[in-house]
């Protein structure tokens, strides 16, 4: 790997899903808030986080992997990676066979689609296939408070919305943007709100407008 200082996080792409101007509050302003809901998704995470490799027979299981891509700028971890032999398969270190590839990423609460998370699954596919020269078709998302998982099918078009996500990340990092406020729903569970003050931004620019108005019509 390359000098990986200026590699986008994993975790980036799918903060990025859930709200520009939170990712870039967090990467270019350094600011961080816990709610409930992001503690409660962090040792959910830290729980089943435990790097090691597990095999029963022709089966194994990678958890905590780190990956990374060049062509892309991207590093981070996968949960899990299934593995089992193929043929077809490609040669990962520490394991005698060659095995067909299937990234698993773990995510707290009840099953929901969310695109973020596909985005952010399909990038780690596409680590593991620069990294073993490998192809990977399809991976999955467990959710853990459910127990249940949803494969997800990696097409070119989640591919190309992987590329285009980190190219959207990469120009608010290096030009040190954080894009405007867009009060959503999201807002209302999002733990960096009080810091963000959408509505505030939102009203003072209604305020703003009106003053500027006042002042032509005097
Ligand atoms: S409060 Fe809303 S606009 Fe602000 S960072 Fe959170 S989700 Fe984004």
């Amino acid at each position: 790997m390359k000098d990986d200082s200026d590699y986008l996080l994993l975790s980036q792409l799918t903060h990025a899903g859930y709200c520009l101007r939170r990712v870039a509050l967090v990467m270019n302003e350094q600011v961080w808030a816990e709610s409930s809901d992001t503690a409660k998704g962090r040792m959910e995470h830290d729980r089943v986080h435990d790097r090691r490799i597990e095999r029963r027979g022709e089966q194994i299981k990678l958890f905590e992997y780190e990956v990374y891509s060049d062509t892309l700028q991207l590093r981070g971890k996968c949960d899990c990676i299934e593995g089992s032999a193929d043929v077809q398969g490609c040669q990962i270190p520490s394991v005698d066979f060659p095995v067909k590839l299937y990234p698993v990423e773990f995510k707290h609460g009840k099953v929901r689609a969310e695109e973020e998370y596909e985005i952010q699954l399909c990038a780690q596919a596409m680590c593991l296939e620069e990294m073993f020269h490998t192809t990977i078709p399809e991976g999955a998302i467990f959710y853990t408070s459910s127990h249940r998982r949803l494969s997800v099918e990696l097409t070119e078009a989640l591919r190309q919305k992987v590329c285009k996500t980190a190219e959207i990340l990469r120009s608010i990092r290096d030009g040190y943007l954080i894009p405007k406020a867009e009060y959503s729903a999201k807002c209302k569970k999002c733990s960096l709100s009080d810091i963000c003050m959408p509505k505030v931004q939102s009203s003072a620019k209604h305020y703003c407008e009106q003053m500027r108005r006042e002042a032509e019509d005097t």
